[in-house]
This record gives structure tokens, C-alpha cells and sequence, in this order.
């Protein structure tokens, strides 16, 4: 392809970037086909990568986005074992979800995930993006990972790796704005007639984590080296600073769900919720997490699981 084609592919302020952008090794159909190569060579083999199911994809979409691979490779297979079906998530109590998400950390992704199994099992699954991203508690992120990985749809998922990536192989602002980022994903999902599009996803982020890494990017063993201009000079991605853990408000909601999780019965004294979060902080945390269905109060104990499915407002997207 020459450049004509280049301008004809990629969105138009990626183009206009850099000149490398249409450069050596910037074709999109071939820079797609070496990434998928590579893949092929070296994909790691997770239990969520041999599975289509829309169900399977979404749990392990969730569990991935703010946990390790390592961790996730563990929890998912038990998470699917406790509840195989959106179904049986949906009909779950909250107090069982949250003890099956123990360890995994953010637990308002496990509630937020079986008010979206709880429409699934009602309605059942939309096919494309917005049906999905219309799901409660799915935010553009899941909608597009689900509908590529499941669906068969060629839409592009940018995470924080494949943010990184694409700034540094296009030769991209640090600061590149979202929508243009989508936009050079989409063309780039968008560019094979493979029918590829799980594989895609997957290589993406696989690449974004394993080559183009953040600190120690390898580039010499990288498929889409040639015409790269990041690589003799990696440049760094910024990614969105999170407010400090400790003493946090969510390291004390985090505090508690465990202690409650570990409890016998699930339940504790309330008066041992002070031992356990900031005492000045006791009653606004207890508040919160009794607003979005984590806990309930009965009589002088504090119990694991509301009676709602959780938080209305918040959703699943990193
Ligand atoms: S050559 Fe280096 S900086 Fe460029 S895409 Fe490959 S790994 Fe990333």
C-alpha cells in the first residue's frame, strides 16, 4: 500500500501527526497481520482466551481491569465455578458475590457486574456496542472489549497498554486526546478481513503489556519496529495518577468488607467497626457502603450484603 492508502485508512489527525505516522511499517493491514503473528507465537494461555461466551468475556473483562492477569487467572475459573451463568450471578445474594470477589479488590466492580447479569438474564445480551454500553453499570470501555471479544464486532479497546502503544508506534502526543486514540484503534481494528477481531483485542492489550512495556519497552524483540519513532527514545505515557491507598476512605471500606467477609456469619458488632476504619470515618463509611448494597445494619450488628444489587450509578469502566 502506498501513502495515498495510508491517508485513506487512518483517522485524520493521526495522519497529520507525525510524518513517521504514514511511514515505513505503518501500513494498518500489515502492521495487524505482524501483531497477530506475534500473538500466535507468544500469546499467554489464560482460561478467559478459549471462551466466546458473552458471559465468561464480561466477568473476566471486569475482574481484569484493575487486577493482575496472575491474580485474575486464579479468581476466574472459581468465580465461574460459584456462578456459571448470568443467571445464577443475577440470582446470587450480594453477601455471596462478595465473598466469591474477596481478594480481587474495587468491590463495586462485583456489584455493578451482577446488576448487568441481572438485565442479561431479564432481557438477554445485546449484540452490538450501544446495546451493550446501555447494560447498567457498563461504561464505553467493557461495552467495546465485550462486543470485540464476544460479538465479533471490529471496534477498537483501548486500555492503559494499548494507550501506550499506539501513542508511541504513531508517534502520538503523550497527552493525545481519547477520542483520537479510539479513532486510530477503530481503523486499526477495523483494517483486517481475518475475522479476527477476539485475537485482535486480545494481541492488543497483549502487546501493550508484554513489548511495548512502560518502562523497559523491548524493542528489540518487537514486531512493528520498523518506522517506529519511539524506538530508540521510548516515550512516556502518562497514566491517571490514583489518590494515595492508605488512610483512604477505600482502604477502609476495603477494611471492613474483608473483616466482614472473614467473619463467622458475615456479621460483626458495630462497635467494632471503629477498630477497623478511621473512628472519625466510621459512620460516613457505614453509610456509603449500606447506600450501595454492600452491608446492611440489624439491630447492633453490621452484616455482609444489602438488600439492593448494589450502587445505581456506578459503572464497571476502568
Ligand atoms: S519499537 Fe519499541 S517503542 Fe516502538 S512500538 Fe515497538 S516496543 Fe513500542
Amino acid at each position: 500500500m502506498g501513502a495515498a492508502g495510508y491517508r485513506t485508512r487512518y483517522p485524520p489527525r493521526v495522519r497529520h501527526a507525525r510524518p513517521a505516522t504514514g511511514g515505513r511499517g505503518s501500513d494498518p493491514v500489515k502492521l495487524r497481520a505482524a501483531l497477530l503473528a506475534w500473538y500466535d507465537a507468544n500469546r499467554r494461555d489464560f482460561p478467559w482466551r478459549r471462551t466466546r461466551d458473552p458471559y465468561a468475556v464480561l466477568v473476566s473483562e471486569v475482574m481484569l481491569q484493575q487486577t493482575q492477569a496472575s491474580r485474575v487467572n486464579v479468581a476466574f475459573p472459581a468465580f465461574m465455578r460459584r456462578f456459571p451463568t448470568a443467571a445464577d450471578l443475577a440470582a446470587a445474594s450480594s453477601r455471596d458475590v462478595l465473598v466469591a470477589w474477596s481478594g480481587l479488590g474495587y468491590n463495586r466492580r462485583a456489584l455493578a457486574l451482577q446488576r448487568a447479569a441481572a438485565a442479561v438474564t431479564r432481557s438477554g445480551w445485546p449484540r452490538d456496542v450501544a446495546g451493550l454500553q446501555a447494560l447498567p453499570g457498563i461504561g464505553p470501555y467493557t461495552a467495546r472489549a465485550v462486543a470485540s471479544l464476544a460479538f465479533h464486532h471490529a471496534v477498537g479497546v483501548v486500555d492503559t497498554n494499548v494507550r501506550r502503544w499506539l501513542t508511541r508506534r504513531f508517534g502520538l502526543r503523550p497527552d493525545a486526546a481519547a477520542s483520537d486514540l479510539q479513532a486510530l484503534a477503530d481503523a486499526l481494528a477495523g483494517a483486517g478481513t481475518d475475522g479476527r477481531t477476539d485475537a485482535w483485542t486480545h494481541a492488543s492489550m497483549e502487546f501493550g503489556a508484554n513489548v511495548c512495556r512502560a518502562r523497559t519497552p523491548r524493542c528489540a524483540a518487537c514486531p512493528v519496529a520498523g518506522g517506529c519513532p519511539s524506538r530508540t527514545d521510548p516515550v512516556a505515557v502518562p497514566v491517571p495518577r490514583q489518590a494515595p491507598f492508605s488512610g483512604s476512605n477505600r482502604a477502609g471500606r476495603g477494611a471492613l468488607l474483608r473483616a466482614l467477609v472473614a467473619a463467622p456469619g458475615h456479621a460483626l458488632a458495630l462497635d467494632r467497626v471503629g477498630t477497623l476504619v478511621p473512628a472519625a470515618r466510621a459512620a460516613r463509611i457505614l453509610a456509603e457502603l449500606e447506600r450501595e448494597g454492600f452491608i446492611r445494619r440489624e439491630g447492633d450488628e453490621v452484616r455482609l450484603g444489602g438488600p439492593s444489587r448494589g450502587d445505581a450509578t456506578a459503572t464497571i469502566d476502568p
